[in-house]
């Protein structure tokens, strides 16, 4: 059997870091399986779904690598589809044409409340002679579901998971005006697809109850679920935006690198021993549904970080230029010249050691790309007293006899003159570091003075002097 995955996300929003998971999951699974992972966007909904939140939810896709191996499906286009198994299900008499009003229902479901059923539905024309029909209204479709025994499922994360089928409702499948519902296309849909395996949130385990009275009804196989646990905020709650329940581009935004959040995402919820850093390739050649973990994960921006971190350094500087580049073009106080391009490529290495995210990387490499005179922040403006500005117009007249602009000359030729003022490295190190990047903290001071050059390094203390 060929392993058949879905990623089925409903447009109606954009794709929130649960569904990037879940797409993740499905992702691994039909990889390690050899098998095949596809989308389906689920926009029967037409009042909700919007093409900006298909165009959002395909993009977060593309950008985490998660993007299907065929073009996505779109559950709308299957309507008359939808609507013929309907028929089908009718003409074998395994559905039936209800006529319920409205006032009806109402009153049905108060009463089933009243005595506490789940069923809200009674039955009512599950028997009827359909020459009883009243005249003028338009009826709906509703699944003819087991009266008696129970339905079980086998599920590949919660285990063995049993409801009793008389809390399971004779549920529409066409509505009045003929529209398919959407618990109903799904199943369509999926044994179109040749869907062999449902991962996705366990929020949808009750409706897999309902799902699995249609595959029967239809005599298709039914697949195999895995309902995966949803994610928690750190303080245990569900994840809300004050958790970071944003959408991927929002992480994007915020610096966070794709491999790092998809690293995060998997190790959320699924686990490989104590195992933190695990990449694609190898994601692919362990991921299993066993490893999938029952409880509730929770989801910490902290361990993100630290994650993320890693990734930025692990990652050839080359790949990640560009990001950081893009990130200084929106700046005002930078200049991005060839030189100055050139410049963050030599120093990215160094600030890469205290950067969690592009934007600290982009942050940390700015002073490199700065506009003169440089703005200082308050740290350094403080280093930057008369003694030491007399001190580095000492430097200046040093550094005008320095034949070799090397880190290593640069490091002799300030510790020398330290000495000779009789102060401690730092008495000198500090201001310049101030005068150069117009910051207290930065990558060691030679290495940005080798890198900025001669001129441009000159210029810098000049300014402050
Ligand atoms: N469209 C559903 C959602 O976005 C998923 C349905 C499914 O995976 O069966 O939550």
């Amino acid at each position: 059997m060929t392993v058949v995955t879905r990623f089925a996300p409903s447009p109606t929003g954009f794709l929130h870091i649960g569904g990037a998971r879940t797409a993740l999951f499905n992702y691994l699974f039909a990889r390690r399986m050899g098998g095949r992972y596809l989308l389906r966007i689920e926009d029967t909904d037409r009042a909700r779904s919007t093409e900006e939140a298909v165009d959002a939810i395909l993009d977060g896709l593309n950008w985490l690598g998660l993007s299907g191996d065929e073009p996505p499906v779109f559950q709308h286009a299957g309507m008359q589809r939808h609507a013929e198994v309907a028929r089908e299900l009718l003409a074998k008499g395994r559905a039936y044409h209800c006529y319920c009003s409205a006032e009806e229902l109402q009153e049905m479901r108060a009463k089933a409340r009243a005595e506490g059923k789940t069923a809200l539905y009674d039955g009512r024309w599950r028997d009827r002679d359909p020459s009883e029909a009243p005249a003028g209204v338009d009826p709906v479709v509703r699944l003819k579901t087991p009266l008696e025994g129970e339905t079980v499922i086998d599920d590949l994360v919660q285990g063995q998971v049993t409801v009793q089928n008389d809390r399971i409702d004779d549920f529409i499948l066409l509505r009045a005006d003929g529209t398919p519902t959407y618990m109903h296309s799904v199943v369509v849909d999926d044994h179109d697809m040749g869907i062999t395996h449902v991962i996705r949130g366990d929020d949808h385990l009750n409706n897999a109850f309902r799902q699995v009275q249609l595959f029967k009804a239809m005599d298709w196989p039914v697949p195999a679920f895995a309902h995966i646990p949803l994610i928690h905020g750190q303080d245990g709650a569900k994840l809300s935006k004050r958790h970071g329940a944003l959408g991927v581009d929002a992480y994007r935004d915020m610096g966070y690198l794709a491999d790092a959040l998809c690293n995060y995402l998997l190790r959320l919820g699924w686990g490989h021993g104590d195992e933190e850093v695990i990449d694609r390739a190898r994601a692919i050649s362990l991921f299993d549904l066993e490893g999938v973990g029952r409880s509730p994960s929770r989801f910490d921006m902290a361990k993100l970080d630290n994650l993320n971190g890693h990734y930025l350094r692990e990652t050839p500087d080359a790949d990640i230029v560009d990001l950081v580049f893009e990130r200084l073009e929106e700046r005002s106080d930078v200049t991005l010249d060839t030189q100055s391009r050139e410049r963050i490529t030599r120093g990215l290495s160094g600030v890469k050691a205290r950067a969690k995210t592009l934007i600290d990387l982009a942050n940390g490499a700015g002073f490199y790309a700065a506009t003169r005179p440089l703005p200082m922040n308050d740290k350094a403006a403080a280093l930057l007293g008369d003694d030491a500005r007399a001190l580095m117009r000492a430097l200046l007249l040093d550094l005008d006899s320095l034949d070799d602009w090397t880190e290593d000359a640069l490091e002799a030729l300030v510790r020398q003159l330290a000495e000779a003022q009789g102060v401690k490295l730092g008495a000198v190190a500090q201001p310049l570091r101030a005068a150069l990047t117009g910051s207290n903290a930065s990558p060691g001071i030679f290495e940005v003075m080798a890198i900025l050059g001669r001129e441009e390094a000159r210029a810098r203390i000049e300014d402050i002097c």
